[in-house]
């Protein structure tokens, strides 16, 4: 089976610096790659207070905090990928880019590497198609945060080969993981359920059936979510929610997964959630 030593993990953001973080505290060297600079200037800072977080709450020994930081290296170019045993992509969710980066990773990734993406909704057959090596191409979808929640959702495409199967299931359970495996159509398990509730609960909020309040208190009493849907929403941030929607709608049916008018106007406006500061509610 392909040993891992070596992830790369393209994507800076909320995810992808996640998922950096929990590889490195399990003993792997990582390379955090994103196109924009600042983004690996806040990811470093990000992992570092979350290391610090979490050592200072005895969930994470001082020694492994300090040598997971010292695993971590970041840069803009994807070309230091060369050596990486698995490259786990975790830009934004765009079929387009993503196909794109698929295309370019193919060159530049050792033969034997294995290439997932932690898309929540795109299919994985989709960006195979963009390499000449589907069957080492996986769907291996976080949740968010990932250094936190406790579930990977593996996606195999059609041509996903058993041995990239195990090697990705064998990774995600040495991170601590519980596995669900999925088929690869559009949503996949977690969001096929979850995005059709959010885009509901802005439905409620859109024609005035409630306030924002009592629409997630309801579902957090009523139903024993630890979240409310539109404060997990503005967790997951509404641009990504809107493109899950929307792959959702277009890969599974047009008016049952119409995204409400209200998402698409918040996204529009730039209030995509807790990382710009406001989405639904005010972070401000
Ligand atoms: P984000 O917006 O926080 O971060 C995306 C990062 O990708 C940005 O830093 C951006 O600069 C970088 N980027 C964009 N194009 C790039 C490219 N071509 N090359 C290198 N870097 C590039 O997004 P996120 O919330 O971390 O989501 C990332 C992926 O993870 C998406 O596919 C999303 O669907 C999936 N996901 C998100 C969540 C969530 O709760 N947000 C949960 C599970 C999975």
């Amino acid at each position: 089976m392909t040993e891992i030593k070596v992830i790369g993990v393209i994507g800076g953001g909320q995810m992808g610096s996640g998922i950096a973080q929990l590889a490195a505290a399990y003993g792997h060297d990582i390379w955090l790659i994103d196109s924009d600079p600042a983004a690996l200037t806040k990811a470093t800072n990000s992992i570092s207070s979350s290391i610090q977080r979490l050592v200072s709450r005895n969930l994470l020994s001082r020694e492994v905090g300090v040598d997971a930081l010292q695993r971590l290296k970041c840069s803009t170019d994807l070309k230091e990928l060369h050596s990486a045993d698995v490259i786990i992509e975790a830009v934004v969710e765009s079929e387009d880019v993503k196909r794109k980066l698929f295309l370019e990773l193919d060159k530049i990734a050792k033969p034997s590497a294995i290439l997932a993406s932690n898309t929540s909704s795109i299919p994985i057959t989709r960006l195979a198609s963009s390499t000449t090596r589907p069957e080492k191409v996986i769907g291996m979808h976080f949740m968010n945060p990932p250094p936190i929640m406790k579930l990977v959702e593996i996606v195999r495409g059609v041509d996903t080969s058993d041995e990239t199967f195990d090697a990705i299931k064998t990774l995600a359970e040495r991170l601590g993981k519980t596995l669900i495996c999925s088929q690869d159509y559009s949503g996949f398990i977690v969001n096929r359920l979850l995005m059709p509730m959010i885009n509901e609960a802005f439905f409620a909020l859109y024609t005035g059936v409630a306030t924002k309040e009592d629409i997630d208190t309801g579902m957090k009493l009523g139903t024993n979510h630890p979240m409310g849907p539109l404060e997990l929403a503005d967790l997951i941030g509404l641009d990504v929610c809107l493109s899950i929607m929307k792959v959702l709608q277009s890969g599974l049916g047009d008016d049952k997964y119409a995204p409400c008018p209200l998402l698409v106007q918040y996204v529009d406006a730039g209030r995509l959630g807790r990382k710009r500061g406001l989405g639904v509610y005010d972070y401000r």
